[in-house]
């Protein structure tokens, strides 16, 4: 597919811009910006997010780190990958008239918290539905976390204890589902126009957002003069990967995805590698860029599944070390239940050998830090017991 008469720009400038392949069927910055600016989307954070080295760590790894800085995507201090998701979901709910949104999640949901913030910012109003595994974190007692930033914000929340697990076994899956579907027939029934988003903001209008991700750090790195070989994130209900997956086969870019999973992503789980190649097949039809076969996608996707530890949400030792070992070699914070231990997967595959020396690797900070405040059941225990006092 020839873009060239689709963007106007002239042979040079898309060589200079464009993924370093010598064929004009790649799309170059100026189409894909083209693309996504036909999009409803309610801007909300502040993009493109921070992309920075990470020295100290890359010294004591031999390889060349690097962030993108998700969990800056504001407007808050707390935010993260949501926050992308967030604007283009709301772009359609705001011309749509919606509002009311629901989403639902686990008690101390990220994805809840920034779209219970993106949709005060867009004057809807944000209803989250929680559920709260009580056999590992206990009865709700306290208010801490993303739990008190979003009754901070007077989210109407509703908490459903469960001992079952909500993600896989379907009847406190159906029970959640009914609860919401109660609340939207009451709301319709008052005259208001309800919009409902999944779990992790998972929503067919979400999955182009990170697509502008990749973009951003295509051209961050660029400016740096480094090419990454690898991006490295931790992966869980599906957001952020296809979008950046799309944009990668799109403009035909050679790095690769490496996910580090906090939950189980083998083929018959609820997440698996066939749902990423089919969001990421509607991500390249948004954009308007060809849509290689399921193989070439598929042969795309690196999971990797050995740092979820006991259970989500469940602190593991890996990610507890990773937290500790970021922290004091930068002073920046990841969290305990997701970025953690994507964290941990890459210093890893650093150490093993599986990320070669002087590779440019980039980690994706998805978000996670209103975690850290959490009860030590989700944190676990990031500080040293050892005090002064
Ligand atoms: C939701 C979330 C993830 C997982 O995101 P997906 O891209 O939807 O798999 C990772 N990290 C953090 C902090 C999250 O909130």
């Amino acid at each position: 597919m020839d873009f060239s008469a689709a963007n106007g720009s002239s042979r040079n400038d898309r060589l200079l811009l464009c993924c370093r392949c010598p064929t004009l069927d790649c799309m170059d910055f100026t189409y894909l910006d083209s693309a996504i600016s036909k999009l409803p989307r309610r801007r909300i954070g502040f993009y493109p997010t921070p992309f920075h080295a990470l020295p100290n760590l890359s010294a004591a790894y031999g390889v060349n780190l690097f962030m993108k800085r998700e969990d800056l995507a504001g407007p808050s201090a707390i935010s993260g990958s949501k926050m992308r998701l967030a604007e283009f979901v709301l772009g359609r709910a705001v011309d749509a008239g919606v509002t009311h949104l629901i989403t639902q999640g686990a008690y101390l949901t990220n994805s809840g918290l920034q779209f219970a913030a993106a949709c005060l910012s867009a004057r809807i109003t944000p209803i989250l539905f929680l559920t709260r595994n009580v056999p590992r974190h206990g009865q709700l007692a306290e208010s801490r976390g993303n739990y008190l930033l979003n009754q901070t914000m007077g989210v109407e929340t509703h908490v459903i204890n469960l001992t079952g697990d909500v993600w896989n076994d379907p009847e406190p899956a159906a029970r959640v589902a009914d609860a919401i579907e109660g609340r939207k027939t009451e709301l319709e029934a008052q005259g208001h126009k309800v919009f409902i988003v999944g779990p992790g903001g998972t929503h067919p209008d979400a999955f182009v957002a990170h697509a502008v991700t990749f973009r951003e750090l295509l051209e961050q790195s660029d400016a740096a003069g480094v090419q990454l070989d690898f991006v490295y994130h931790t992966i869980g209900t599906g957001t952020a990967l296809p979008g950046m997956l799309a944009a990668k086969l799109a403009m035909r870019h050679p790095v690769r995805f490496r996910s580090i999973s906090i939950l189980p992503y083998d083929d018959g789980d609820r997440m698996n590698p066939g749902v990423i190649v089919e969001r990421t097949k509607a991500v390249l039809a948004t954009l308007g860029a060809p849509v290689p076969d399921d193989a070439t996608i598929r042969a795309e996707i690196d999971v990797d599944q050995r740092f979820i530890g006991e259970d989500y949400a469940v602190p593991s030792p890996e990610s507890t070390a990773a937290i500790r070992e970021l922290a004091r070699a930068e002073g920046i914070f990841v969290g305990p239940v997701y970025t953690g231990k994507g964290l941990a997967g890459l210093l890893d595959h650093a150490r093993t050998g599986r990320i070669p020396a002087g590779s440019n690797v980039a980690f994706l900070h998805t978000g996670d830090t209103g975690n850290l405040f959490e009860i030590p059941q989700v944190v676990g225990h990031i500080a040293e017991a050892k005090s002064l006092t």
